[in-house]
């Protein structure tokens, strides 16, 4: 498969009144064309800023990259400049968010919108836009597509308007599309209904999307690699499969066992992984899960654990597998 984005040991924050704050600590991640990657974590892990650095956004949002590197296609996005950026944002990448209400403009039909959109991204005369636009609607699900693009975002639901920031995102023929919590503010039929529109998309285009989401559930309906954050780090990445079979970091674990249905019998007490997330700046020493963590040995609270390879195709931060990892790596298991 061929690779399209790679992010390398991304170091991002904010400056704060204390100093640097480290939102995201060498954060390594990569996503072949056509897969769609899914970064699992509470708020606060730092999914949100590891994507918004990707856009090279984050430099909007009050943030900094400290370190590391992206590349998109093989291109080195910290070296570009604005202008580069730009036309990068308009050609290759989309973003869509969570409140698709805010991603609108209130006072133009949807249907101008999409329109601007392509009459900027594809040079489409102002006609032609319009027709593509309905298309694009007709595309991404919303029923009598040519009455509705006359219509205003307040007139659709908060799944139509978010069908409507996917069809602008799709106007510029994106190869990646970032989705952030696209359904988390939508009831659960529309938000299936919106996940598999992304299927959809992902298949007929052979876009790919990194899906941003706190939802274990939606992960293993969507992605093909799971990434699992947790206070800025990647506890744990591997396949799908990988992930739901062979779960290794105790907080994928946790989870996991939190999710409806997924173990043990229909009526037993859902688990909850005790405590919270700590704040980015007052992070533990060691392992930074150590506090919650029902394995905890004395060295997690000294040490903090690098991405272990658990074998080629999945890698936890964690001391449980430091065997393994050294095991795999005698075999000749690429170490990652
Ligand atoms: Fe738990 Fe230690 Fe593994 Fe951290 S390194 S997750 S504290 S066992
Ligand atoms: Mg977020």
């Amino acid at each position: 498969a061929e690779r399209l984005l790679e992010i390398r040991n991304l170091t991002a924050g904010f400056l704060s009144e204390q100093g640097i704050v480290k939102a995201t600590d060498r954060v390594t991640l990569s996503l072949d064309k056509g897969q769609t990657l899914c970064l699992v974590g509470e708020s606060g892990s730092g999914k949100s800023v590891t994507s918004l650095a990707v856009m090279r956004l984050l430099e909007f949002a009050g943030g900094i990259i400290l370190d590391g590197s992206i590349r998109f296609h093989g291109e080195d996005l910290m070296k570009k400049n604005q202008d580069e950026l730009t036309r990068i944002r308009g050609n290759k990448l989309a973003m869509i968010f969570q409140d698709p209400m805010s991603a609108l403009n209130p006072v133009f039909t949807i249907g101008d919108q999409i329109a601007e959109s392509l009459q900027l991204h594809q040079k489409k005369k102002k006609k032609e836009a319009w027709s593509k636009a309905v298309d694009l609607l007709r595309l991404v699900g919303i029923p009598a597509p040519e009455t509705r693009a006359r219509q205003y975002p307040h007139e659709l639901s908060g799944g139509m308007c978010q069908r409507v920031v996917i069809a602008i995102a799709l106007a510029c023929n994106p190869e990646l599309l970032i989705a952030d919590e696209p359904t988390t503010a939508l009831d659960v039929t529309v938000q299936a209904q919106i996940l598999d529109l992304l299927q959809r998309l992902k298949q007929e285009f052979g876009m790919s999307i990194l899906l941003i989401t706190h939802d274990m559930g939606v992960a293993a309906e969507m992605a093909d690699r799971i990434a699992v954050m947790y206070a800025g780090i990647i506890a744990e990445e591997g396949t799908v499969a990988e992930i739901f079979d062979n779960p290794s970091h105790p907080y994928t674990i946790g989870l996991l066992k939190s999710i409806p249905g997924f173990e043990g019998e229909r009526g037993e007490e859902l688990y909850t992984i005790k405590g919270t997330i700590p704040s980015i700046n007052q992070l533990p020493d060691g392992c930074r899960f150590h506090p919650r963590c029902p394995h905890v040995m004395s060295r997690c609270r000294e040490e903090e654990p690098p991405l272990l390879a658990i074998n080629a195709d999945h890698h936890a931060a964690c001391w449980l597998h430091e065997e393994t990892a050294a095991a795999g790596q005698r075999v000749g298991v690429s170490a990652w």
